[in-house]
């Protein structure tokens, strides 16, 4: 067990140096992404595996690949010349909890080298329950969950398949496991003091109507905040292919709207859709001042 203070920290605690679970924490305080982690275990209609995952990050960005140990002395190399580092989040490239041991290999390394930082983690949501007691041990008090549907039917049009188990399910099946797998996750991190953000990517025509009854379940199941995220259709995905356009600002905002108006929960709005590898301010990278050329030549 590496550490177990944050489960016991309020919420105010946990968010007020989170800069992306509070606006006014995301003037003061940096995070920096770790991209740990290639594979997923999903197929969205929306990405393209050439690019970072869009459950947080922002789609048509290839981050910088680092193994777990790289990652590690990246974190201390950043720390030491950066004060305002508060938050390592594994995002990306793609799904973190389809690539466990990288994922939990690295936040091992960061809770012994630098227990001062808070760990935060970006998923689909599948195999949540899978890894309930490594995210206890670690204390990994942030998750944010990538919940587009909460309707099978509307979900079998924005997820090709998923692998789970062994097994590849399509379609309303495959639809089903993953919202039940998703929404059960939830229940779990809240119950054990996680402060659970959702993310859902807005997709015009598909679950833009839908999102307010996502805002309502999730909010009845205790998540903290809720992010919208604007579709940004890649080259060479389903939705590019089927004509899928991205939504305008003020279909955001009008969804966003509606959203609070149904939802108990808090709206975030100043997500910057950050890449993988984001290091910073948000609203500012500075990831290409610590390369894995410069970090990797630190003594
Ligand atoms: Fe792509 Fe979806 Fe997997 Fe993220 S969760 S890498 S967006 S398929
Ligand atoms: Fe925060 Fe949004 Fe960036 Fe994620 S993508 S680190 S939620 S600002």
């Amino acid at each position: 067990l590496v550490k177990e203070k944050s489960t016991f920290l309020s919420d105010e605690s946990k968010t007020a140096r989170h800069p992306c679970y509070s606006e006014e924490a995301h003037h003061h305080f940096a995070r920096m992404h770790v991209a740990v982690a290639p594979k997923c275990n999903i197929s969205c209609n929306f990405c393209s595996r050439k690019f970072d995952c869009a459950n947080e990050s922002r789609p048509g960005v290839v981050s910088e690949l680092v193994t777990p140990d790289e990652a590690v002395r990246k974190v201390l190399f950043v720390a030491s010349g950066m004060k305002q580092l508060s938050v390592v989040g594994i995002a990306g490239p793609g799904d973190p909890l389809a690539n466990p041991e990288k994922t939990f290999a690295t936040f091992k390394g960061i809770a012994e080298e630098a227990p001062d930082l808070r760990l935060c983690l970006s998923t689909n949501g599948l195999t949540l329950l899978d890894h309930i007691d490594q995210i206890k041990a670690l204390s990994i008090d942030h998750i944010t969950i990538t919940i587009n549907a909460v309707d099978p039917e509307i979900g079998k049009e924005i997820y090709s398949w998923i692998y789970y188990k062994k097994k590849r399910y399509k379609g309303l099946e495959a639809a089903k496991i993953l919202i039940d797998r998703q929404l059960r996750g939830l229940e779990a991190l809240v119950s054990l003091g996680v402060l659970v953000k959702v993310n859902s990517v807005l997709i015009p025509g598909i679950n833009a109507d839908h999102l307010a009854e996502v805002s309502e379940v999730i909010g009845a199941k205790g998540a903290f905040i809720h992010n919208i995220v604007p579709l940004i259709v890649t080259p060479d995905t389903v939705f590019e292919k089927n004509g899928i356009k991205n939504p305008t600002a003020v279909e955001l905002q009008a969804v966003q709207e509606k959203c609070q108006g149904d939802s108990p929960i808090k709206m975030m709005k100043h997500c910057h859709q950050c890449r993988a590898d984001a290091i910073g301010l948000l609203g500012e990278d500075r990831s290409s001042e610590f390369t894995k050329e410069e970090f990797l030549n630190k003594k």
